[in-house]
């Protein structure tokens, strides 16, 4: 097994929010799709957390971004903080660049790849998937917890 999951530090821009995550893996994925482009204002990098613990959640805005996901963040200072199933459950896509150190982590895989702009890519070698690629492997996952 890997190591003992540790407790991360993070927070949004201002400090209004401020969380601890224990990260499933040390990895980040990034997602080309054009609701996280807009919402992150470039690429959502995300790290899957199991359990996400925030101090206040006074400041914490959430917006019902389709039928199945909301996207929260800061009230006062827009950082975009977290995804997560509208219908709860114990996977929290957190904001790489929400935590603290953002150091230990490895860039793991791109999804939404035919959604990205031409304009830009990210240099190495890296499994790249589609967005019906990762719906696919959504639902495999959704159908092997019932
Ligand atoms: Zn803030
Ligand atoms: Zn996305």
């Amino acid at each position: 097994m890997a190591a003992a999951a540790q407790n991360l530090s993070g927070g949004c821009l201002c400090g209004a929010v401020r969380f601890t995550a224990v990260p499933q893996k040390r990895e980040m994925d990034v997602c080309h799709c054009g609701m996280c482009r807009r919402w992150s204002g470039g690429v959502f990098m995300a790290v899957s957390c199991g359990e996400v613990t925030i101090e206040d959640e006074s400041q914490l805005g959430s917006y019902l971004s389709s039928d199945w996901a909301m996207r929260q963040f800061c009230r006062n200072c827009g950082s975009s903080l977290f995804w997560r199933l509208r219908e709860g459950g114990d996977h929290v896509a957190v904001a790489l660049q929400s935590f603290d150190d953002t150091g230990s982590f490895t860039f793991l895989e791109e999804i939404f790849i035919d959604d990205k702009p031409a304009l830009y890519d990210f240099a190495g070698e890296r499994p790249r998937l589609t967005g019906a690629e990762v719906m696919a492997r959504f639902q495999a996952q959704q159908e092997g917890r019932q």
